[in-house]
């Protein structure tokens, strides 16, 4: 069993306590996670101000560079990193599983390296020339979830660090480890610092948040959570980037072919077991199609196998802790009782592990725990409807607003209800497919601002307009 230490100034720091960090696939012991105290948090912020004035410096050169040297050393260490990961997280090395998940941190990475903002020339007249530049606004707090702890630690980190920011980053207690092993492989290329990690429980986060040396929270996890880091936030005026929880809606049109989109819909919704914040978690179905659609997926699930991540046969794993769960047995408990028809698993087996099985409910409608709230788990709601503008009034009648998707064989008419749709990212005929030139954020109650491509790097900058 590997004890792990914090990463602050480029130094493995030792800490008097630690917790277990369990393998929701056995219960076993992963490895300890190392409880930093507020004075440690104190000792990281610390340092990651003084590196900050030297790389703010460098070039813009120099940063692409290192972040270049830095996807190619995670990409060296992948295997091992995948194999930490599912050990702590669940998801299987294969499949959307840990190597998938570590491509994308070297994908996001390099794509990062390949970004800029230089100076904007706004005017530039006998009357004058005004410049706008983008500065980095100093250290950036990076709050990580346990469902995609490796990519969404670099979707925080490699932005701040591309545009002259330091970094101070708190992961989830629930999957601590992989993203230690991370800052490790990162601190190998950069000067010491610069990145800085801090391990411990959700306690740490008010430390970062109300902290007057933090310029900038980028917080990803829970609407609830969400709200109290903003609050937090207010009284020293932070920046703030949220990407929150999202109650995703995906609509079916008439003219879709239920045979051809049943295997998009899956992994649209049970990708990560369904533990990710842009998974299909609503389905509309039009009457006319309702039954094969039903009947599409409930065979496609049939062929999915559930097991022990390690096992190369895999492609979904157990859910990630009990509290998810305790989520998932309840809103599928309370479906069926409303009258939801379970078209496949609907109940977890005997242990030992977080397994539960792919969930289908059929004939069940907005009411249920399981349509209206994020559910975050291998559960898919399945819902009738008959009239075009009921349904796309019923799939934004929800505070989230991070994702949606609508399925049709006419690329037009799937686009003209697409965009009627409240969410920060529409898809036709697939969900959830992200890719790190296209801004993704949350519109309502789903998050505040946006990350990926030019626009999420600007959110790691200030603007200064120069007038010359
Ligand atoms: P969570 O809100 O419980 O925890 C997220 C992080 O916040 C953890 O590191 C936790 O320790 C920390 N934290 C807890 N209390 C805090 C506080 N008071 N102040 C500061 N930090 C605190 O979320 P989770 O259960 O880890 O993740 C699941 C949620 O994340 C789901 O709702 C999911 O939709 C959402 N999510 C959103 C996105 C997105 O991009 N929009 C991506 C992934 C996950």
């Amino acid at each position: 069993m590997q004890h792990f230490k914090l990463v602050i100034a480029g130094k493995a720091v030792e800490v008097a306590r630690h917790a277990d960090v369990l393998n929701p696939s056995t219960g076993e012991v992963v490895g300890q996670m190392p409880i930093a105290t507020a004075a440690d948090v104190e000792l990281a912020i610390a340092s990651a101000k003084a590196s900050f004035p030297a790389w703010a410096a460098k070039t813009s050169a120099e940063r692409a560079e290192s972040l270049s040297a830095i996807a190619a050393n995670i990409e060296a260490k992948s295997e091992e990193l995948a194999r930490l990961l599912t050990l702590e997280q669940g998801k299987p090395l294969c499949g959307l599983g840990s190597r998938f998940e570590i491509g994308g941190a070297v994908a996001w990475t390099r794509y990062t390296a390949s970004l800029d903002l230089p100076v904007e020339v706004l005017q530039d007249t006998p009357e004058g020339r005004v410049e706008l530049h983008r500065k980095p606004i100093g250290v950036v707090a990076s709050i990580t979830p346990w469902n995609w702890p490796v990519m969404i630690a670099c979707w925080h980190i490699m932005p701040a660090i591309r545009t002259g920011n330091t970094v101070v980053i708190k992961p989830s207690p629930f999957t601590p480890l992989s993203t230690i092993r991370l800052a490790e492989i990162i601190n190998e290329i950069l000067p010491p610092g610069v990145v800085n990690i801090v391990t411990g429980e959700n306690d740490l986060g008010a430390v970062l948040t109300t902290h007057p040396d933090i310029g900038k929270v980028v917080f990803t996890g829970s609407t609830p959570t969400g709200r109290k880091v903003m609050a937090s936030a207010a009284a020293t005026l932070k920046r703030l980037t949220l990407e929150l929880g999202g109650n995703d809606a995906g609509i079916v049109l008439p003219d879709a072919d239920p045979k051809a989109i049943a295997e998009g819909l899956f992994w649209g919704a049970f990708i990560n077991n369904g533990q990710t914040c842009a998974a299909l978690k609503r389905l509309y179905v039009h009457d006319s199609i309702y039954e094969q659609v039903c009947e599409a997926l409930a065979a496609y699930a049939s062929k999915v196998k559930v097991g022990d991540g390690l096992a190369e046969e895999s492609v979904l794993g157990p859910l990630q802790n009990r509290m998810q769960f305790d989520i998932v047995s309840a809103y599928v408990r309370d479906a069926i009782e409303k009258g939801g028809r379970v078209l496949t698993g609907g109940a977890a087996g005997e242990g030992p592990g977080y397994f539960y099985p792919v969930t289908l409910i059929a004939d069940i409608d907005h009411g249920a725990d399981l349509v209206d709230k994020e559910q975050f788990g291998p559960a898919l709601p399945i819902i009738r409807y008959t009239d075009l503008d009921d349904v796309i009034a019923r799939a934004n009648d929800n505070p989230a607003g991070l994702g949606g998707s609508v399925w049709s064989s006419n690329f037009d008419k799937a686009k003209a209800v697409a965009t009627r749709l409240e969410c920060g990212s529409v898809w036709i005929n697939r969900h959830g497919a992200i890719q790190p030139n296209a801004p993704f954020g949350g519109v309502k109650q789903s998050g505040v601002g946006v990350e990926f491509g030019v626009e999420g790097l600007k959110e790691l900058t200030t603007t200064q307009s120069v007038f010359v």
